[in-house]
């Protein structure tokens, strides 16, 4: 299906900045004629000339009404403000962030696609987004791997809450939790005795 053949060529980031509600959704526009190729800033120039060859039509510049085509970038949350409220858990569409309730998050940096969703729901102004270092453009597999998280996170919220499944995934967050907290706190105690 063509949607389907267009989207394997987005980049996965889900970050909306097409103007739909993600990749997918961008992908069927393209394919019904409903949206130009040029609408996606992550892909940038070589993600249109990508679309522009399956669909054998000619390239155009990037819209940056949409965006700039940027270097990856991180989210990172100043954890000493962080007040534990769980809204950029509940914007990230990769589940790059860990924590709980009341409980300081942290950004899973090698799953973070960089997207800033996470960045305006944060009541506190916490989250900052920086460039990787050192320097990298987002890849084919990233996407691939991003588009899996994605899928991953729709299953687990799509699945009714008294499912068994859900034991296990709540002891998964929980592992991830406490190894991101521990992590933290090693990076604040190296910090302190610099
Ligand atoms: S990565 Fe591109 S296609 Fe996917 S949601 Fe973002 S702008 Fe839209
Ligand atoms: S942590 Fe923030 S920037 Fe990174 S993928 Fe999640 S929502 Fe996007
Ligand atoms: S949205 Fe901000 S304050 Fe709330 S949990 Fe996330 S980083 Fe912490």
């Amino acid at each position: 299906m063509l949607a389907e053949r267009i989207n394997d060529l987005l980049p996965q980031t889900q970050c909306t900045k097409c103007g739909y509600e993600g990749c997918a959704p961008y992908a069927q526009a393209i394919a019904t004629g409903q949206a130009p190729i040029n609408r996606c800033p992550p892909g940038g120039d070589q993600g249109i000339a990508a679309l522009a060859k399956l669909l054998k039509t000619d390239t155009l510049p990037l819209d940056e009404t949409c965006g700039q085509h940027l270097p990856l970038q991180v989210a990172v949350i100043d954890e000493q403000y962080c007040i534990g409220c769980t809204l950029c858990i509940q914007a990230c569409p990769v589940d790059a962030i860990v924590g709980a309730s009341k409980l300081m998050h942290t950004v899973l940096a090698d799953h973070c696609t960089g997207c800033d969703l996470c960045v305006a729901p944060c009541p506190v102004d916490c989250i900052e987004m920086v460039t990787v270092s050192p320097v990298r453009v987002w890849t084919s597999g990233d996407a691939h791997a991003s588009r899996q998280r994605f899928e991953a996170r729709n299953a687990r919220l799509s699945r009714p809450a008294h499912e068994p499944k859900k034991q296990e995934t709540t002891q998964q967050i929980g592992d991830a939790v406490a190894q991101a907290l521990a992590k933290a706190r090693a990076r604040r105690a190296a910090a302190a005795t610099r």
